[in-house]
C-alpha cells in the first residue's frame, strides 16, 4: 500500500498531499510538504510516528508556524499539525494543564482573566503552547519555561513520558526538546494569584509596547537571537540594513530584527537578507548572529543551538 493510503487508513482526517506550507506559516512562504496530516488524538499521533519510523520518513511537527521559515523546496516527508488534537485546557486555581495546540495568546489572556499572574508577557506572542515550550518563547525578560511544572511528550517509538520540572532544561530561546526527537503533547503550568485589574493592566501595556515596536506585515518574529552584548535589531540598524529588500522580502523599517513579507516574497529572498545581515554585522562588528527562527527544507529542520 502506498503511503497516502496507509496514512488514510490510520487518520480520521485525510492527509493533504503536496500542500504548500506557505498556507501554514506566518511568513506566508514555503514550498509543499509531501504529506500534511492532522491527527485527532494521541493514538493517531502514535500511529503516524510509528509509520514514519518504520519507513524512515522524516517528520516535522508544526505548531502555528510563527517561528518557521520553510524553504521554497518544501519538506520531503510528513508534516504533523496538532490543530485537531491537544486542544484541552483545565484550570485548577494556579495550576493550568493545557494541550500543546492551545493558543499561547489565548492562554495568557485567560490566565489573566482568572486573576493569575506570571504569563502576561505571552499575550502578544503568537503560536501554540507546544511551540512556545520548544522555543522557550519569551518577552520582557520572562520565559515560558519558567512556568513549567510538568511536560508530557511522546517519543518516536510512541511511548509517553511525563517529565517534571527538574528533568527539563530551558535557556534563552532553547529547551531540551530541541535536542530530542519528541512531540510535546501537554504541559502543566504554575501561576500565582494576583490582582486581576493590575494583571490585565500590565498585559495591556506589554501588548501596546509590542504594537509600537513590531511590524504589522507577515513575519516570523525575531530572525536572530540577541547576542549577549547588543540586540540583533540594533546591530542590523547600525549596519545600515533597515529597509533593505530583495524580491518581496524586506528587513523591516520598524524593527531591524524582523524580515517581513511584502506580499510576494520567496524563502530565497528571505535567505538572501539573512545572509546579508549576517555578513554585514560580522564585517562591521565582528559579531556572529545566530538564527532564532527555525529553517525547514528538504528532509530536515535546520536549527541553531
Ligand atoms: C509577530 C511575531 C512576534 C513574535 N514575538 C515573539 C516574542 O516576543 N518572543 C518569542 O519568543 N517569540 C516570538 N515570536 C516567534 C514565535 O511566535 C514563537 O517562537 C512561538 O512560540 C512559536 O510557536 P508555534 O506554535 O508557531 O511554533 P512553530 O513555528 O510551528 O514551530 C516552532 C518550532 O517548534 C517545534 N514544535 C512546535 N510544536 C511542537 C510540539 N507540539 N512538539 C514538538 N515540537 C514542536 C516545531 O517543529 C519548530 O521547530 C514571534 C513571532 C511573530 C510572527
Amino acid at each position: 500500500m502506498d503511503l497516502f493510503n496507509q496514512l488514510r487508513g490510520i487518520l480520521k482526517v485525510p492527509p493533504l498531499v503536496k500542500e504548500p506550507l506557505s498556507r501554514h506559516t506566518s511568513l506566508g512562504v514555503g514550498g509543499p510538504a509531501d504529506y500534511l496530516v492532522f491527527p485527532s488524538d494521541a493514538e493517531e499521533i502514535r500511529a503516524v510516528l510509528l509509520l514514519a519510523k518504520e519507513h524512515h520518513i522524516p517528520l516535522l511537527v508544526l505548531g502555528h508556524g510563527t517561528n518557521l521559515l520553510v524553504l521554497d523546496e518544501g519538506f520531503r516527508g510528513i508534516v504533523m499539525s496538532l490543530t485537531n488534537a491537544c486542544s484541552h485546557c483545565q484550570f485548577n486555581n494556579g495550576i493550568v494543564k493545557a494541550g500543546a495546540n492551545v493558543s499561547l495568546p489565548w492562554l495568557a489572556k485567560e490566565i489573566a482573566r482568572r486573576g493569575l499572574t506570571g504569563m502576561e508577557f505571552a499575550a502578544g506572542i503568537p503560536g501554540t503552547l507546544g511551540g512556545a515550550l520548544y522555543m522557550n518563547a519569551g518577552a520582557f525578560g520572562y520565559y515560558t519555561g519558567n512556568l513549567v511544572e510538568e511536560v508530557v511528550t511522546m517519543d518516536s517509538t510512541g511511548s509517553l513520558q511525563a517529565r517534571s520540572r527538574n528533568e527539563l532544561s530551558f535557556a534563552y530561546r532553547w529547551s531540551n526538546f530541541q535536542d530530542e526527537d519528541v512531540i510535546i503533547l501537554e504541559a502543566t503550568l504554575c501561576l500565582k494569584p494576583g490582582n486581576r485589574g493590575k494583571i490585565e493592566e500590565i498585559l495591556g501595556q506589554m501588548l501596546n509596547e509590542r504594537a509600537v515596536k513590531h511590524p504589522r506585515l507577515p513575519s516570523a518574529g525575531s530572525v536572530f537571537r540577541n547576542p549577549s552584548r547588543q540586540g540583533a535589531g540594533y546591530l542590523i540598524e547600525q549596519a545600515g540594513l533597515k529597509g533593505m529588500s530583495m524580491g518581496g522580502a524586506q528587513i523591516s523599517l520598524t524593527h531591524g530584527n524582523f524580515i517581513v513579507n511584502n506580499g510576494n516574497a520567496t524563502a530565497a529572498d528571505i535567505i538572501y537578507l539573512i545572509n546579508l545581515a549576517r555578513e554585514t554585522v560580522r564585517e562591521k562588528f565582528d559579531i556572529e548572529l545566530q538564527l532564532e527562527i527555525r529553517v525547514v527544507g528538504g528532509n530536515r529542520e535546520i536549527g541553531e543551538k
